[in-house]
């Protein structure tokens, strides 16, 4: 059996080394030039559907590496006012802080990637298998297709065309600054909301167990050179003016507590954007092939959710298992992952749109 994946995102990039461990014949086409191509690098929370999914899918040697290079959440989400006064805390909770392009380039370890290769179109050929045909001309045939390229999939747009994102007309600005004993004490515990009943300054901390760096280098694995960071999230009021984003945020915050603002003015300008906040629900299901889908391309979640990519590694490490089994048949496999996804992925995507208010206070109180 070979199985082509499009996109070398964390679903696919945790699929193919699931397949390649299985002895599965796998290869990943991804658009960006090369593992540089674009920013990736803001904070994540994986929970067990996550993490297990990758011990599941990495090889043993990779282990030691993926807890190394993570870091430990744990604690109530502590709430303040804007003077930092304190005003409530969640219950505790513990999850697993990743660095996106960390745990990417971790999972590029000795999966065949050919970068610079954009999806464009696929065709079911009469033998029943499948041909993915690419932006320079080249193509390439396999027995299965796997769509993992992200929420504006090229292959579900063939695939599944009346799915299509949904703007919840929400924006945020998304920021990291290097972290400092200062910017550490915001965050005693898991995380922490600052909010002056308008809007709510979320912040959460990345604090490698070790820096990715050497740690990698000690397995001849080469990951980024990237330091601790407090990564923070404000979704401005609409009518609020939109300037650079951190000085959107600076203009949201404006009178706030002094090691709030400090914590936004030292953000690295790189690092700080836009984002607007879509969501894929899956719709109905295409008839049973060999094309799928997984991660964003199907289920895209609010970050609110905290579930995306916990989601789309559980996809990786579901497929992989059905496909690994002996004697396998490739429809029954695909069949039996469609089913389950489309009910836990369109789920995956209502507790995120549902958990979008609490970064809207002013919104929820109008
Ligand atoms: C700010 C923010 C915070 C988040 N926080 C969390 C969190 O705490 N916990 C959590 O679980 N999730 C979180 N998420 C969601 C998570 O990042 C995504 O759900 C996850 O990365 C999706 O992985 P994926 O592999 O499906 O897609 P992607 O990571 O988007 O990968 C898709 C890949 O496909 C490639 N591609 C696209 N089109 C083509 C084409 N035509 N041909 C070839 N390649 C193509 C892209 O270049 C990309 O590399 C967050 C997301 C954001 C934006």
């Amino acid at each position: 059996m070979k199985v082509t994946v499009i996109g070398a995102g964390l679903g696919g990039l945790c699929l193919a080394q699931g397949l390649r461990g299985a002895g599965v014949e796998v290869e990943v086409y991804e658009r960006d030039r090369d593992v540089h191509g674009r920013f990736q690098g803001y904070r994540i929370g994986l929970g067990d559907l996550g993490l297990d999914a990758l011990r599941a899918c990495l090889p043993e040697r990779l282990h030691g590496l993926l807890d190394a290079t993570t870091g430990s959440l744990s604690g109530s989400r502590e709430n303040y006012g804007p003077g930092l006064e304190f005003a409530g805390s969640r219950p505790p909770m513990t999850a697993t802080a990743v660095d996106r392009q960390v745990l990417r380039q971790l999972l590029l370890t000795g999966v065949d990637v050919r970068f610079g290769k954009r999806l464009s179109a696929h065709q079911v050929l009469d033998d029943g298998r499948v041909r993915a045909v690419f932006a320079d001309g080249s193509a390439t045939e396999a027995d299965l297709l796997v769509g993992a390229d992200g929420i504006n999939s090229a292959v579900r747009a063939q695939l599944s065309p009346d799915v299509r994102p949904e703007d919840t007309g929400v924006r945020c600005v998304i920021g990291r600054t290097p972290l400092t004993d200062r910017f550490a004490a915001l965050v005693p515990g898991f995380g922490a909301g600052v909010s002056d009943g308008e809007v709510m300054l979320m912040i959460g901390l990345m604090r490698f167990r070790r820096p990715p760096r050497e740690a990698g280098a000690e397995l001849g694995v080469t990951l980024p050179d990237v330091g601790d960071y407090a990564r923070w999230v404000l979704m401005p009021a609409p009518e609020q003016e939109e300037l650079s984003p951190r000085d959107t945020v600076l203009a949201a915050i404006e009178g706030w507590h002094p090691d709030v603002r400090a914590l936004v003015e030292a953000a690295d300008p790189e690092h700080t954007s836009w984002l607007s906040i879509r969501v894929v629900r899956p719709g109905a299901r295409w008839p049973l092939g060999p094309v799928t889908l997984l991660g964003d391309a199907i289920h895209a979640t609010s970050p609110s959710g905290g579930n995306g990519a916990n989601t789309a590694l559980y996809d990786a490490r579901r497929l992989r298992d059905l496909l690994a089994e002996p004697g396998v048949n490739l429809l029954d496999a695909v069949d039996t992952y469609e089913t389950a996804m489309f009910s836990y992925g369109a789920q995956a995507v209502e507790h995120s749109v549902a958990a979008l208010d609490q970064f809207l206070p002013g919104r929820r109180a109008a």
